[in-house]
């Protein structure tokens, strides 16, 4: 676990982060800044042209490799405990952002961290594993160009974890992650194994490998680029590079989703069920309809902006619409997230109809019956 005590900023893979301004990641966490990268990558996403993705470690690397058309891999994944929400929507983009665009792709299924760190058993997991699979197909990952894997299935994982494991003292494991059972000192070593697997030379040997992924999964990227050096004269390892985005608030402008407050939908959820949550949803809106013609809404701190943002609206010139027409009061929050609630919809239905078509092959990819 990372943590400023004066600034009280926390990034803690395992448990609940505190981020009051990602400036200061940058200082205080060695994260570089991406803005200086976004003219020189060639069609950059979404999430790179609108901020969302604000950060990285040697992305430059991985630039190279696109310009030059060398061999570069992706690897992110999904710890399988529930349903595909909106964070892991995003990780499932860039990963396909990057297949696209010529990446070895690699995506885990983190079943063993599901175990030892949401108490999931395996059998439930392997379940939500094949639903989760299915989402990411849907939403375009070609499986014929990428390895999908379960780590309790992948011995080349948990074959690195154990050597790793002769590098990692309890007290590094405390110092990055704090006081946490075994298990999660296991899990991160693990974690450790899935960043490096697309260099072993079983998938080719070393290679330039951005993993993209939430700012609160930093702790593992430190963790891994720490193992690939001490590693490096037994595998050759070069340092993962990373990509970091921002994490998405709760429906009810809390700064994180959470299962025990239900302020987020997932992808499998009822189109009825989404409407209402964001129809529910806190906003930047003024208290009266007066008042926000006035003084224009805070889309700042609006979750349903940010859906919209991160999301929802692709074309950039019509999220900027929705920003100014939000800030001058000539939008109204009833009236957005009627807009907001349409378009998510229908993003749903068509989702959840392309999912179907995909769970055999889902099984098939991951062995399951
Ligand atoms: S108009 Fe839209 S973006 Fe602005 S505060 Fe209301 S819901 Fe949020």
């Amino acid at each position: 676990m990372q943590q400023d005590p004066n600034k009280k900023t926390v990034l803690d893979p395992f448990g609940t982060s505190i981020i009051a301004d990602y400036e200061r990641l940058y200082k205080e966490f060695g994260i570089e800044p991406f803005k200086p990268f976004l003219s020189k990558v060639p069609n950059p996403s979404l999430y790179m042209r609108r901020g969302v993705v604000f950060g990285h470690r040697d992305f430059k690397r991985i630039l190279n490799a696109m310009k030059k058309h060398e061999e570069f891999a992706v690897l992110s994944g999904i710890k399988p405990s529930g349903e595909f929400h909106l964070g892991t929507l995003m990780t499932a983009k860039e990963i396909i952002y990057f297949q696209q665009r010529g990446a070895q792709t690699f995506y885990c299924i983190a079943d063993i961290e599901s175990y030892e760190d949401n108490k999931v058993p395996f059998e439930k997991s392997e379940k939500i594993a094949v639903d989760n699979v299915a989402d990411l197909l849907a939403l375009g990952l070609d499986p014929k160009h990428a390895y999908i894997y379960r780590q309790s299935k992948e011995s080349h994982v948990k074959d690195l974890a154990i050597v790793f494991g002769r590098a990692a003292t309890l007290a590094t494991m405390k110092a990055i992650y704090g006081e946490r059972n075994i298990g999660l000192y296991l899990a991160a070593l693990i974690q450790a194994g899935d960043i490096l697997l697309p260099q072993l030379e079983e998938f080719g040997g070393p290679k330039p490998t951005v993993i993209p992924v939430g700012v609160d999964q930093d702790p593992h990227i430190r963790f891994t680029r720490d193992l690939a050096q001490i590693f490096y004269k037994k595998y050759g390892f070069i340092l993962p590079s990373s990509t970091y985005h921002k994490l998405m608030k709760g429906l009810d402008g809390s700064p994180k989703m959470s299962k025990r407050l239900m302020n987020y939908f997932t992808l499998h959820d009822k189109p009825e069920v989404i409407a209402q949550r964001i129809s529910n949803a806190f906003t930047g809106g003024r208290a009266t309809i007066k008042e926000q013609r006035e003084l224009g809404g805070v889309p700042e701190i609006c979750p349903v902006y940010e859906v919209c943002m991160f999301h929802f609206v692709e074309d950039d010139e019509e999220i900027i619409k929705v920003y100014n027409d939000c800030k001058t009061g000539k939008l109204l929050c009833g009236e957005h997230k009627k807009q907001t609630i349409d378009i998510v919809t229908k993003f749903i239905k068509e989702h959840q109809r392309k999912k179907k078509q995909f769970i055999d092959k889902a099984k098939e990819i991951l062995n399951v019956e």
